[in-house]
């Protein structure tokens, strides 16, 4: 059931929905999340899960403050969501290696762990280029075409579907409800929000946060504001892979591979536009294996367990989208995360929450507005 009148009601059950009722509700907010179909039952709950950044993006990216903000946020979970929510994230530092495959891949590896020497972040990092001869030490079956890869010893992984479960449930355990319903609409008087309409019938609150993914050009058509959101569909393969496992992940253009804690090797992906289409491909799971082969040549003798299919939700410009809706007052908009949702989600939640609180974020999110997309904005 939900509460009549929650002060504030959040749409769609993803990372960046249950992130925002999880810091709504440790504010004291009574939140009401409505979800289609289940918690965590696409994106979040499919991903691959690595989260990359340490001490976050350059200064000056409009992802800078939202990154850093990321990176201390993981570090806040991983020590407190198992007791608020009784779910386990299954957080591990795994190193991450991205492989060089070409002179040109090699250079820009060299000059990245070059530049990242003179960056400030690099106090919490741990790059190294490691040639050829230095990766065989950490991968002996890594494929010919291999030149060395650039070594980042502070990345982690979690399980996707397990974090945003537990932001939820930790959310719930602080009073907030679930909604298993479909919003249809979002109910205004005047340019103030008033609640979300699910079929015929209509939810009162003081606000309304827009966390529905993919699906967030949807909000936009009932609030005449458009959300440029397109779905961005990918694949992951789960694969019965020959012993021993792999110690770090890898990464190569836009492809990696890991060996999870469920005991199978996951690898990815693909980006496809096909609409809000969830159906895996043999096309799909060709171009992965082949890509995975080239990189991992052992890997040929991997069986295939299962196969997801999952859409991205992407902005116009690939950059999150986190604010107000330009003139209409109490409706708030995260989502747009592309491939980075699962470990940009807990800051998208955060900054979500305080601006639906009518409070501004201690990192700096005014980069990533909805108002960048409008006519007029001259940013
Ligand atoms: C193959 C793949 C691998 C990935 N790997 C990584 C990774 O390694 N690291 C990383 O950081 N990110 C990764 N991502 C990206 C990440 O998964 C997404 O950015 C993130 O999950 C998006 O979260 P979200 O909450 O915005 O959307 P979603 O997870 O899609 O959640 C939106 C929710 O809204 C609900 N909804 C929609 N419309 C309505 C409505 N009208 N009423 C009620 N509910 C509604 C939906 O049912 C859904 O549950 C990956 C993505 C894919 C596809």
């Amino acid at each position: 059931m939900a509460p009549r009148n929650p002060d504030i009601i959040v749409i769609g059950g993803g990372i960046a929905g249950c992130a925002a009722a999880y810091y709504l509700s440790k504010e004291g907010a009574s939140v009401a999340l409505f979800e289609k179909d289940a918690v965590a039952s696409h994106a979040s709950g499919f991903a691959f899960g690595g989260i990359l950044t340490r001490g976050g993006v350059g200064e000056g990216h409009p992802l800078h403050g939202l990154s850093i903000a990321a990176d201390r946020l993981h570090t806040s979970l991983e020590k407190s969501l198992i007791d608020e929510s009784g779910v386990d994230p299954e957080y591990v530092k795994r190193a991450a290696v991205f492989l060089a495959m070409s002179e040109a891949d090699a250079q820009s590896s060299r000059a990245a762990y070059e530049q990242h020497l003179r960056s400030p972040a690099m106090g919490q990092a741990d790059l190294r280029w490691l040639g050829r001869g230095e990766l065989s030490h950490v991968e002996a079956r890594i494929g010919p075409k291999i030149l060395g890869g650039l070594y980042d010893g502070e990345a982690h992984e979690v399980e996707p579907y397990k974090l945003t479960l537990g932001l939820w449930q930790a959310a719930e355990r602080r009073g907030a409800r679930l909604v298993n319903r479909a919003v249809t609409g979002i109910t205004r008087t005047g340019g103030k929000v008033t609640g979300v309409q699910a079929g015929a019938e209509k939810f009162s609150a003081g606000a309304v946060v827009i966390a529905n993914g993919p699906w967030a050009s949807e909000a936009g058509a009932w609030l005449g504001v458009p959300i440029p959101i397109t779905p961005l569909k990918g694949q992951i393969l789960r694969l019965q892979a020959p012993e021993p496992p792999m110690t770090v992940s890898f990464w190569w253009g836009g492809d990696y591979a890991a060996s999870k804690p469920d005991g199978l090797l996951w690898a990815g992906t693909t980006e496809e536009y096909s609409g809000f289409d969830e159906g895996t491909t043999a096309a799909a799971r060709d171009k992965i294996t082949g890509s995975l082969i080239e990189a991992l040549p052992y890997l040929r003798d991997a069986r295939l367990v299962k196969q997801t299919a999952c859409l991205r939700p992407l902005s116009a410009d690939r950059l999150p989208i986190i604010g107000c809706v330009p003139g209409i007052d109490g409706a708030v908009v995260v989502t747009g995360a592309g491939r980075n949702g699962i470990e940009l989600g807990p800051a998208m939640g955060r900054a979500a929450a305080d601006i639906a609180l009518g409070r501004t974020p201690d990192f700096d999110v005014s980069a990533l507005g909805l108002d960048r997309f409008q006519p007029d904005s001259h940013r």
